[in-house]
């Protein structure tokens, strides 16, 4: 069976690095290209529970990918995560600081 924790450590780097390097102002095939991914990577994400989980929480119309700017994709994939924290009974991350993980680096 996969590594399901490895996995998903590389999978969040992925996804946080990608709305880190995400443009400020996207182009709208730059945003089409981040909603087909995100709807590709939900259904071809090789933990299957963990995929169905996500596309079924990508499915409510509140969670639908938000794509109109770094900092909006960047909230977005921290409350995706953080939805998959919760459900795994780990703690919240704070989303102000997304940026300071994934882009700019810790400011203390
Ligand atoms: P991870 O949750 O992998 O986080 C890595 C790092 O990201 C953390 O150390 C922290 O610095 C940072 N971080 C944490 N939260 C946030 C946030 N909200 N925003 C930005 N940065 C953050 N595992 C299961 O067992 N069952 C599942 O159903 C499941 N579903 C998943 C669905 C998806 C789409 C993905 C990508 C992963 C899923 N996983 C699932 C894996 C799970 O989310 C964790 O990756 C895994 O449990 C390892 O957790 P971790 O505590 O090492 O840190």
């Amino acid at each position: 069976p996969p590594d399901v924790e490895g996995l998903g450590r590389a999978a969040w780097t992925l996804l946080h690095s990608m709305t880190a390097t995400y443009p400020t102002s996207p182009s709208s095939v730059q945003q089409t290209d981040a909603r087909q991914f995100l709807s590709s990577f939900s259904r071809l994400y090789p933990c299957w529970v963990c995929a169905e989980d996500f596309q079924q929480w990508m499915r409510d119309p509140c969670n639908a990918p938000r794509v109109s700017s770094r900092d909006e994709f960047g909230q977005w994939m921290c409350e995706a995560h953080n939805a998959v924290n919760v459900k795994l009974g780990k703690e919240r991350f704070n989303c102000a600081r997304w940026e300071e993980r994934w882009r700019t680096g810790w400011k203390d």
